[in-house]
Order: C-alpha cells, then structure tokens, then sequence
C-alpha cells in the first residue's frame, strides 16, 4: 500500500514569519478539528520578532466599534502557539530547494530543516528589531499620502542633524520630492534602495544603523530611520532562492483560494499575497493555508487526503461507524507533540519497537491511539522520491 521509505525530517509543515498569518496557519496545522483527527507537527522560523508588524504600536485588528491592539492579539496568538508547544526559532531563511520528495529549508544560520510542506506568511519584507525602536527614532510611511509631509517634518526633527536613514525599495524613488521638501534640518539624508536593514542601535534611541547592501554590510550613523512601507506595499522583499513560486507583476506570490502557490507544496498567507494589507485578511489567510499545508502533508504521508469535517464536508454515503485514522503503517515514525510513552523518541519505527520489545504491532497502535485521538502525538513517514 505505502509508497514510502524509512528517514526523519523536521517538521511535517515549516511556516516561515511569525506574524499573524504565520500564527495562524502553524496554529491550524495542529489544531484540527474533530475526534479521530491526527495532528500534523509544525516549526515556525522567524528573522525578527515574534508578532511581524502587530509588534507597531498602530497596528491593530479593529472594526468601526471594536479594536484589539496588536500586542494584545500577539499575546492570544502566543498563547495558543505556546500552549500546542510549537517551537519558534529565530534565524531568516534564504532558500527552500527540492531534496527528492522533502523541502529543505536554508536558513541564514547556515543549517537546514526539512518538511513535507512549506507556508510563506513572511509580508512585506523580513524584519530585524527596528520595531522595538517605533516613534524612538524610527518611523514608518502608512496612513495616506496627505499624512507623508508632516511624517517626514517628524522624521527631520527626530535626526535633529545626525542623519535619517530612509529604508525602502526601488519604488522609495516616489518619496523623492517630499524628502527634499520637508527634511531640511535632518542632516544628510541616505536611502537605501536595494538591501536590507539589519540591526537598529542605540541604547533608547536610534544612533546608528547596520545594514547590507550592494556595498557589502556597513553602520550608518543617523538620529532617524524612516520604514518607507509605502514601497514594500508595492514591491516585497521576498529574496529566497531555490523554489519559484509565481509572482504577480509586482512580486507578490500568487495563490489559488486554498492558499496553494504554483509549487506543490508551497502555500503563502498575508501579505505576501499582496492582497489587502490587513490583520484580519492574514488570519484568514493563515488558517486557509494551515489547513491546506495540514491536507497536502497528511496525504504525502498515508496516500490518502485526510477528512476536514468541520471545514469540508464529504460528498460521499457514509460507514455506519465511521473511523477516519489510517492504520499506522509498520514504518512510521511517532513523536511527540506534546506528551506521550517514554519510548517515543522521534527515531524510532513501529516496527523497530515491536522487534526490540516483542511487542506486537497492534498492541503498540493500541497504545499510541489515546495520544493520536487526543493530538499529543504525530507520525513521521517519508514519501518515496
Ligand atoms: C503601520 C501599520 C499600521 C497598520 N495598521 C493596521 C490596522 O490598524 N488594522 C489592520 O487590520 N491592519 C493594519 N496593518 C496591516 C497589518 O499589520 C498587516 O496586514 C499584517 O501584519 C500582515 O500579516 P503577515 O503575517 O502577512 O505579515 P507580517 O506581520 O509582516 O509578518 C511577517 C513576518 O515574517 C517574517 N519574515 C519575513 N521574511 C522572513 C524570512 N525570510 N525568514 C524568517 N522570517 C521572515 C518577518 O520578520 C515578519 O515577522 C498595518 C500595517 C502597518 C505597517
């Protein structure tokens, strides 16, 4: 039946960004509903901090009579993050590549992870900790055009001479005339066009900034830093190589409403989309693609698509007692999620367990059933290449 072969991987589904929409989806790769679902095991990777620009003291989740902040809503989000034991880690990924039936995930660290599936949520650009700097020397372009001058006079009398740092995209050629028009008093003004920043510093306020560009990685001295969002909204910076999921015109991942991009495999949520930008859109689009991630790996597993039952229903007549598990293959692997026997140590196969133990394969599914049914444990199953 199983078209597999033994081997480990990391994760059946890694989720690259930590904003909402990444919050979301690796939230829904493990909370499947329904009694007999089996949970899928997810890692989440993020370059900055934890909560993307929910972490931008004006960014909220509101309608016209209610408002979350978005520290508030980071911290709902974290709760449920922390409460699965998802793990986050803290490094940027540079590249996804094809490694026979597996995504190898390349990290700036130098390591790699390997998953059955891959969701892009990283927005509009990878962020370093310039938000711990917001209205401290940093801003940011939102709100309307007819906002910039006074934003951009704020952001003169922020660098009071020492500097302002301006950080976009090629499209930052837009804010040309307002610079010059309503910085004077900044001191030198330097646009960053092409690159990234890395590092904001400065004990409580901005003095300096790290960052990489053509020119190789340099400080640049400044009293101010200003986030020209207003360009990524246009462009992202999305620089990962290896996998080329379609792009629109602009650059954006292009998906279909499964969240699915042109790579099988490879799902994108938020505002990578470059649809509208917007808290509530990304935690839509999370879940979507969270759940489409959870059906493409568990198919890639057990050669069947699992039943969604609270979100699809099945067109089809239905077993008089229903039981949608598959039956654990001989060679699979389980861990952990979140408790389970002492034996379960993520290397180890069913098969493997029962010759060291004597114990029969069915007495050891009997055991791991409770912990599947209750989302405590997973299993691990290569595909064949
Ligand atoms: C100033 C401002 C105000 C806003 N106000 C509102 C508002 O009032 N209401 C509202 O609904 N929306 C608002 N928004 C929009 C809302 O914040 C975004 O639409 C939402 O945050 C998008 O979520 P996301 O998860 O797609 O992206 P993000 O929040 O940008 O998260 C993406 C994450 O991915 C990480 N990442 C990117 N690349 C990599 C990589 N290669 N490796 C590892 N990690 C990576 C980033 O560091 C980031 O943490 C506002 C936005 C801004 C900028």
């Amino acid at each position: 039946m199983a078209d597999v072969s033994p081997g480990g991987y990391d994760a059946d589904v890694i989720v690259v960004g930590a904003g909402p929409a990444g919050l979301a989806a690796a939230t829904r790769v493990r909370w499947v509903k329904g009694y007999h679902a089996m949970a899928c095991s997810v890692r989440i990777i993020e370059s900055g901090t934890v909560g993307g620009l929910l972490r931008w003291g004006s960014c909220v989740l509101s309608g016209p009579g209610w408002a979350y902040k978005g520290q508030e809503l980071t911290d709902r989000l974290m709760a449920d993050i922390e409460r699965l034991r998802i793990p986050i880690q803290h490094d940027q990924v540079v590249s996804i590549h094809r490694k026979g039936a597996l995504l190898e995930v390349g990290l700036a660290s130098g390591a790699a992870l390997r998953s059955l599936a891959v969701i892009l949520a990283t927005g509009f650009r990878p962020l370093a900790n310039e938000s711990e700097y917001y209205l401290r020397g940093v801003r940011i372009t939102y709100k309307g055009y007819e906002h910039f001058p006074r934003l951009l006079r704020a952001c003169a009398k922020d660098a009071s001479g020492r500097g302002l740092l301006v950080v976009g995209n090629e499209k930052t050629s837009h804010l040309k005339a307002m610079l010059r028009a309503h910085t004077s008093g900044a001191g030198p003004v330097t646009v960053l066009d092409g690159g990234e920043l890395l590092e904001v510093m400065g004990e409580t306020h901005v003095v300096a900034a790290k960052v990489r560009d053509a020119h190789g990685e340099r400080i640049i001295d400044c009293g101010a830093i200003l986030m020209d969002y207003n360009a990524f909204e246009l462009t992202p910076a999305l620089h990962v190589t290896g996998v080329e999921p379609a792009r629109d015109l602009r650059g954006f991942l292009t998906t279909d409403g499964l969240m699915r991009t042109s790579e099988p495999g490879v799902f994108a949520a938020g505002d990578v989309t470059g649809r509208y930008a917007s808290t509530l859109v990304a935690l839509g689009d999370g879940v979507a693609a969270g759940l489409s991630a959870y059906a493409y790996a568990f198919e890639r597993k057990f050669n069947h698509a699992p039943r969604l039952f609270a979100y699809a229903a099945d067109d089809e007549v239905l077993p008089v007692k229903p039981i949608d598990l598959p039956v654990l293959p001989s060679d699979c692997v389980p861990l952990i999620l979140t408790k389970g026997p002492s034996w379960v140590d993520g290397c180890t196969t069913l098969e493997a367990h029962a010759l060291d133990t004597g114990r029969s394969l069915d007495d050891i599914r009997g055991e791991l059933m409770p912990f599947i049914t209750s989302k405590a444990i997973t299993v691990h199953r290569r595909p064949l290449e």
